[in-house]
């Protein structure tokens, strides 16, 4: 066995876990980075796009956004496809700011070069990762490489290893709760090699069911489809995938654009939170805390937020002052319970029209509240600050 000291093991490199390391690194805070996966693996992982513009300018402040500053493509409207017309919702407008479209992959990828270019002390393949003596002054991580067995003792743990991670085992059951919520369907998450077929993200709302389109780069584009509760990717071939995503996405003069289907997964909706999202010397950040459903392209934003905070409070603690860390977890979770809300209420509008069969009440539900957002500048403003987010003070 293998040990060594630091003061804080980051478990995850993800968003949040990197984005944890890279600022622990620059504030002079010693720290170790362990990852399950190769550094090629999570370089190629695709799934978020969307980043939010306060986000953006927190990481470009503290010099970890500059080539995505550089090279991400803005947004700063969407379309509603309804009833067989288009609908653009300009929410810059409304809030002078905009998305930056940038690959989570690519954010990813910049935050690896950063850390290990900088001698950012990482491990890759870092299996059986263990958390011990949580509660005490020295907690440890233990886990295996290809070399051995190694431990790790630290003063902190930032769990960062996302929604199927091992850290969130450890908060305990008496005094966490952890509010859960499914949506009973599914998304069929797909990656096309096809150029975007409009400039911005098309949200299909259809007595079919919800479809969306999403820029990624002008080769690949994201799709979305709606799917029915056990439905899985077998269920649906590639005929299957265009037929819908032309019934739903498609109105006069706004047709989709075919290609290659590069990814097809099915996401199971469900959002959950833990409360607290500390225990002891472990601290959470991200999925490992929060899930939200990728609804409102929440999910990428909140790990940065939380990222942020966790590691203005591990320096306060270091500079003397406990008190940031010990309010963490209050800290974090008003925007979470933010981002959650919007998402559930906006997939009142994406899903229920889809319920007409089963439960026209709903559905009709969902069409008022999509001509109200259409028809009033106070209610596209109200929904323009929450969908690009943290505008508020929440
Ligand atoms: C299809 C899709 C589209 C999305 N689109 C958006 C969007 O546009 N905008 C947005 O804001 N969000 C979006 N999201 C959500 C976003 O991808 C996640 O919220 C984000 O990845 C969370 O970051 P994280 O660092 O908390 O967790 P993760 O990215 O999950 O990182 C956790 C890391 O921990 C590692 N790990 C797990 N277990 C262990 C272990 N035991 N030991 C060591 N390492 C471990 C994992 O390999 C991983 O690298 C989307 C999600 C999906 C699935």
């Amino acid at each position: 066995m293998v040990a060594t000291r630091t003061a804080v093991v980051v478990v995850g490199a993800g968003p949040a876990g990197l984005t944890v390391a890279n600022l622990l690194r620059r504030a002079g805070i010693a720290c170790v980075l362990l990852e399950e996966r190769s550094r090629g693996f999570i370089e190629q992982r695709p799934r978020a796009g969307f980043i939010e513009e306060w986000a953006v300018r927190g990481l470009e402040a503290r010099g970890l956004g500059d080539k995505l500053v550089a090279t991400a493509p803005r947004h700063e409207e969407f379309e509603f496809r309804f009833a067989g017309q288009r609908h653009v919702v300009r929410y810059g407008d409304v809030t002078g700011q905009r998305h930056f479209v940038y690959p989570q992959q690519l954010l990813v990828t910049d935050l690896v070069a950063q850390y290990t270019d900088a001698g950012g002390e990482a491990v890759f393949g870092a299996r059986d990762v263990r958390l011990h003596d949580l509660t005490s002054d020295s907690p440890a991580v233990t886990f295996r490489t290809a070399d051995g067995e190694h431990r790790v003792d630290c003063d902190f743990v930032a769990g960062c290893d996302g929604a199927r991670g091992v850290s969130q085992g450890h908060l305990p059951p008496e005094t966490t709760v952890k509010a859960h919520h499914d949506y009973g369907i599914g998304w069929l998450a797909l990656l096309a090699e096809a150029p975007p077929s409009a400039d911005g993200v098309l949200f299909g709302i259809h007595p079919r069911g919800f479809a969306a389109h999403m820029a990624r780069t002008p080769t690949v584009t994201r799709f979305y489809l709606q799917t029915a509760p056990g439905e899985t990717e077998a269920d649906w071939p590639h005929e299957r995938v265009w037929e819908e995503l032309h019934a739903r996405l498609t109105v006069p003069g706004g047709d989709i654009v075919e290609g290659e289907l590069i990814e097809k997964r099915i996401l199971d909706m469900h959002n959950y939170v833990v409360e607290p999202m500390s225990h002891g010397r472990l601290h959470l950040a991200g999925e490992s805390a929060h899930l939200v459903a990728p609804i409102a392209a929440k999910g990428m934003n909140l790990a940065l937020h939380d990222a942020f905070l966790l590691t203005e409070a591990l320096q306060a603690h270091y500079a003397g002052d406990p008190t940031r860390l010990a309010g963490y977890s209050a800290a974090c979770l008003p925007l979470v319970w933010q981002y959650q809300e919007f998402s559930l209420w906006l997939s009142e509008i994406f899903h229920n029209t889809a319920a007409a069969t089963d439960n026209p009440f709903l559905a009709r539900i969902a069409e008022a509240r999509m001509r109200r957002l259409l028809g009033s500048p106070a209610a596209v403003a109200a929904f323009a600050e929450l969908y690009i987010g943290k505008n508020a003070d929440f």
